[in-house]
Order: structure tokens, then sequence, then C-alpha cells
């Protein structure tokens, strides 16, 4: 299994991690859709003890606010480091530290943000309201304020994730088991996803995808009375439950915000189900029958647990000829960089934009390299230590194209930070939790060709037309994750409303999987099985939305820059690298922090308020293209 590690609270000023209990954090391949995802934010230890130190007033409320921020930056900043030596020096001890940090953080956080629903119905100014808004909506989890069933949430909680952390599959009577590197006869998630993703064998992909679905029915009952319990907590803050209470972070009515994510889908569902056609059409070729030639593809086909991003697959789907011509690991090892360069070059990057260089001390106490001498946590982190500019990431740095545009993604994360570091502590996170992500990933997809030419590390941009493989490859990536981003919430909203009830969990969730995916499962699925509880974020109770929308905000972000920056071609070749008429408009927004509603930080860039996920479309244009000439004849859907 997983060490018992924690990931930062960094991203998110107040995303905090596992309650009471250390988190089991899924392994790093788990969410190809998330560097450094926050883990569930967990307000618990409700307190019913509303102390009137801060009157019920106007002037009340924004003392109550301010003291309330200074406490719990305080706490954060002490959470964080050690969270930092733990990450970096994994020990029981650090480990021990670490979890009693976060947790007095964590019972701050939550009286809190009980506290600060006393001043509901108060006319009140727009800073001191918002403010107040945030500490109540700051996790993702509200327990009931009676302790007996705040502990018996907390119990709940903490078990669904050490079931999920420890979860393994260990067939009876196999002498041998293929994927089984640690010997022990059992194959752990870790060991089952490169299964996953390397096999071709039809039958040892479903013995694989049944076998970690072994692991989640034992959960159900918990997860039916954790569902009860949290809405509970939300009903006590003056949400309808607990799903209404994660829409309400979106500065719309809840409706309204479910509402525009399926515009959104409807938007880009034309490009998903041409890439569904071909990659379906392309499976069969390989497993025969068992890809129904015009129905939904079998859910263990598709090269990852949970067949929420494909490209793994590639060699089966890849357009011919898609070799783009170089190949930017030999570049980078050619060139003789080592993880420092990798680094400087990423902030080279960002300098370029106009950015301010990063201080001595992110040089000083980032970690680049895996230490020989200890264990480390090597997933891709960016942190904001203090708050305002004790910056750094941690990385385990190998001289790859991947870990070159991962630095690019996390650098992003840290010059957010420094951006709104200068706002009050409760505006000190992204627009909305879709944002932060979307930056990193907006500075990736700069990390292109004619910026490689910029930087000495290509001498020439290769024909355009040899884009296609590299499109697919994103594709399988991005494209093929949309779907999913959005269903594992649908499925939760439903879930937290009664909508889907306790009887019909396995059914509602594969109801949104064909629905959505296109996707079925290979074997009968029955209500004694439990297949939400197989993928981490529901066990681990965290909100997936924002992932769907990062997806789509990077690529409108990317649009609407690269035209900034005055580019003209196909939207895949552009970079803003250089471009200070984007970079200044991108630090513009980035200062804005949390402190507006998010359509007037997304205006800054985009002009308008509205999230336009056709930026996509246009990215995918001439693999788009290709689609359809292969699909032609072809019966596509589902
Ligand atoms: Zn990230």
């Amino acid at each position: 299994m997983s060490l018992p590690i924690r990931r930062p609270l960094s991203v998110l000023a107040l995303a905090l991690t596992a309650l009471f209990a250390v988190a089991a954090a899924p392994p790093a391949a788990a969410d190809p859709a998330a560097q450094e995802e926050t883990e569930m934010a967990g307000f618990g230890g409700g307190s019913d003890a509303a102390e009137a130190s801060h009157p019920r007033t106007p002037e009340g409320a924004a003392a109550f606010v301010e003291a309330a921020e200074a406490d719990l930056s305080a706490l954060l900043s002490a959470a964080e480091r050690a969270a930092w030596v733990q990450a970096t020096y994994i020990t029981v001890d650090t480990q021990a530290i670490a979890a009693a940090a976060n947790e007095e953080f964590l019972a701050a956080a939550s009286r809190y943000a009980k506290e600060a629903a006393r001043f509901d119905g108060l006319e009140l100014p727009f800073d001191v309201a918002r403010r107040l808004k945030i500490l109540k909506l700051g996790g993702s989890l509200a327990a009931p304020s009676d302790p007996e069933l705040t502990r018996e949430l907390t119990r709940i909680a903490a078990g669904l994730e050490a079931a999920y952390g420890s979860g393994e599959w260990c067939p009876e009577g196999r002498d041998e088991l293929a994927g089984d590197t640690s010997g022990d006869g059992c194959l752990d998630l870790e060991e089952m996803t490169i299964v996953l993703a390397e096999s071709r064998a039809a039958e040892q992909l479903l013995e694989v995808w049944n076998g970690w679905r072994t692991v989640s029915p034992p959960m159900r009952a918990d997860y039916r009375r954790f569902v009860e319990l949290a809405n509970m907590g939300a009903r006590e803050l003056g949400f309808a439950d607990t799903g209404a209470m994660w829409r309400s972070g979106y500065d719309m009515p809840p409706e309204e915000f479910a509402a525009e994510l399926d515009r959104l889908w409807g938007q880009v569902r034309p490009l998903y189900e041409a890439l569904h056609c071909h990659v379906r059409a392309r499976l069969r070729e390989h497993y025969g029958d068992a890809v129904p030639a015009g129905g939904p593809i079998p859910a263990h086909l598709l090269g990852n647990m949970w067949a929420q991003s494909w490209d793994n697959v590639y060699e089966l789907v890849a357009p011919p000829d898609a070799d783009p011509g170089y190949d930017l690991t030999d570049r980078l090892v050619a060139e003789g960089y080592d993880p420092l360069r990798m680094v400087r070059s990423g902030e080279n990057f960002f300098s370029s934009l106009g950015f301010a260089p990063l201080p001595d001390t992110f040089w000083e106490r980032s970690m680049f390299t895996k230490p020989a001498d200890r264990d480390v946590v090597c997933h891709a982190s960016a942190w904001d230590v203090d708050q305002v500019e004790d910056l750094r990431i941690k990385m385990c740095i190998k001289i790859t194209a991947e870990d070159f545009r991962t630095i690019h993604h996390e650098l992003g994360h840290n010059y957010y930070q420094r951006a709104y570091n200068e706002l009050p502590f409760l505006y000190r996170n992204s627009a909305n939790d879709g944002f932060h992500e979307a930056i990193g990933d907006v500075i990736a997809l700069s990390v292109t060709p004619s910026y490689l030419v910029e930087i000495g590390l290509l001498e020439s941009e290769p024909d355009p037309a040899k884009d296609l493989g590299l499109l697919m490859r994103d594709a399988l990536d991005k494209v093929a994750f949309l779907p999913f981003g959005l269903l594992i919430d649908q499925w939760r909203w439903k879930v937290f409303s009664g909508e889907i009830p306790p009887e019909g969990y396995n059914q509602g969730w594969w109801g949104l999987r064909l629905k959505y995916q296109g996707i079925a499962p290979p074997v009968e699925r029955t209500e004694e099985h439990f297949d939400p509880g197989a993928k981490y974020h529901i066990p681990g109770n965290t909100p997936y939305t924002r992932y769907f929308l990062a997806h789509v905000l990077q690529f409108q972000f990317h649009r609407d820059l690269c035209e900034l920056a005055g580019y003209v071609g196909p939207l895949n070749r552009c970079t803003i690298y250089g471009s200070e008429q984007a970079g200044e408009r991108l630090a513009k927004m980035l200062a804005m922090g949390q402190s507006r509603p998010w359509p007037e930080a997304l205006e800054v860039i985009s002009g308008s308020g509205e999230m336009d996920a056709t930026a996509i479309l246009d990215y995918f244009a001439p693999l788009k293209a290709w689609l359809d000439e292969q699909n032609a004849g072809r019966q596509c859907g589902w």
C-alpha cells in the first residue's frame, strides 16, 4: 500500500487534508487530471459554542473575519512547514508532527466555519460578506454539531480513506500472479495500474479490473451513513445538502452552475464522440467482438483503471506517420540539461512574460531531485509555505519532456500564489478551484516547438502536418477525460440530494458512465457491488468538478492569451513565451486571487465572464478533421 502520506495544503489556502486521520494519498499516476490534488477538505469538530466575543453586528463580523484570518494564517504556515518536512523526509515522527499540526488547523477552521454562520442575514460590506462565505465554504465536509455524530463522521471518513489506501486484491491458489512486483501474492493499486496500462490481454485486464473492485463493496454501508451525516452538517450551515454546498462555491446559484456545466459539455461532445468512435473501432480491430461495433466501450480496455484517460492505448489508435520529428527528452539530454537548468528554463518562461524572478529562498529551499538517503514524496507539487513568498516546488526531476512540462506547470502555481499574496488571507486562492490547475496547464500548453526553438532546444520547427500524433496523445489524455471529469460529481450531487438512493448507487453510477462516457462494465454489475468506491475521490470525499473546469479553462486561457500575443496560426502551435501583453493580462488576473466572483477574473483575460469550451475544438481542429475522415462509414455514438 502507499505510505500514509498527506499532500500539500499549499495550492488552496484552505485546502485541508484528511480529517484527524492522515490521508492515504492515491498513487501519483491515479489522476492525470491533477498534478497535485488537494485532498478532502474537511471541517470537522462541531462547536455549538458560538462565543459572543464578536457581537453580531457589521463591526463584530469584520473584526471576527480579521481575527480568524490571523489565526488561520499562522496555523496554516505551521502546518505547511510540518507538511514540507514530512514530504521531504518521511518518518514515523515527521508524519505524527505533520498530522498534529494539520489537526490543529482543521479544528480551528471548523470552529470558524461554524461561527461564521452566526453572521448570516446581516447587511455586510462586500469584502466582509465574501470572506465569511469563503470561510463557510472552505471545507468539502461539514460536520454536525452533535459531537457524537461528528466523531462517527470522522471515524467513517478516515475508515473509507484507509480502506481505499490499503486496498489490494489477493486471488487464492495462484502460483504466479502477473504484475505482482512485490511478490506478496497480492496486487495493490499501483501494481494493478501498471497491468491496466501495459497489458493487451483482455482476460488479464478483466481479471485485474474486477480485482480492484473487490475493494469497494465493504465501503457501501459506511458511505451511505457518511452521506447522511455529511448532509446534516451541510444543513446546519444553511445548505440543502452537501452537493448544494459544493455548488455554492461558484459565485452563482447552484442550479445555474449545474446548467453551465451541461452547456460546456454540449460544446465539446462532438469532439469526444469522434474520438470515442475511432478508439472503439481500433480497439475492436485488436480485441474483436469484446468491443461492440456500435455500443459502449468495455471499461477495462482503455489502459486506465477508471477509463478516465486513454493515453496508454495510444499505440493502438495512433495515426500513421505520427512521429513529430523530434524527441524533447533526447534534446534535453543532448544539450546537457540538469534539474536545476530545467527549473531555470521554467523561470525564464515567466520572466519573458514580465514576471519578477523567483526569490532566492525558492532556490535554497525547493527539492528538485530525489535525495539518496531518505524517503520522500516524489509526486510533483508547488508550495507556498508562509502564504507570502516562501515559494517552493518539490519534485524528483528526471531529464524528460514530461518533467520539463511539469516544471512549467508547477511554477504556474507558484507565480499565482505570489501574485495574490498581498490580499487578505481568505482571498489568497484561485478565482475558483478550477483556475489554479488551469493556470499550471496553460503554461505547459505553451511548451511548443517554437518555444523550444526560441530557447535553443530545437533548430527549427517541424512541419505542423506532423502534429497529428501529438494531438492524438493530448486528446486521449485531455478530451477523453472531460466526460469523466463531469460525471463524478453528477453522481455525487444526486447521491447527496437523494435522487440516487442508496439501493441504486451502482446503477446510478453506470447510468452516468454510459450517458457521458459511452463506457459499459465488462461484466454484470449489481447493487452487491459499489464501483464508485473504487475511485479515490469518492471515499476520499474530494470534489471533482474542478478538474473538468480546469480542462475547459486552460484551453480558453490559451486561446485568449495567444490572441493577446498577436499569434496567428494553429492554436496547438502557439506559445505565449516572450509576450509581455499576454503576461500583463495574466498577471492582472492572478493578482485578483479569490477577491472577486470568478467571472470577473475570467473577463480580465477573456473579455467575457463566460466559460467557453470551443477553444478545445479549435485546439484539436486538425485532429478532428482526421478523425472525421477515419470515422466516415463507421457507426458512431452508443
Ligand atoms: Zn497543478
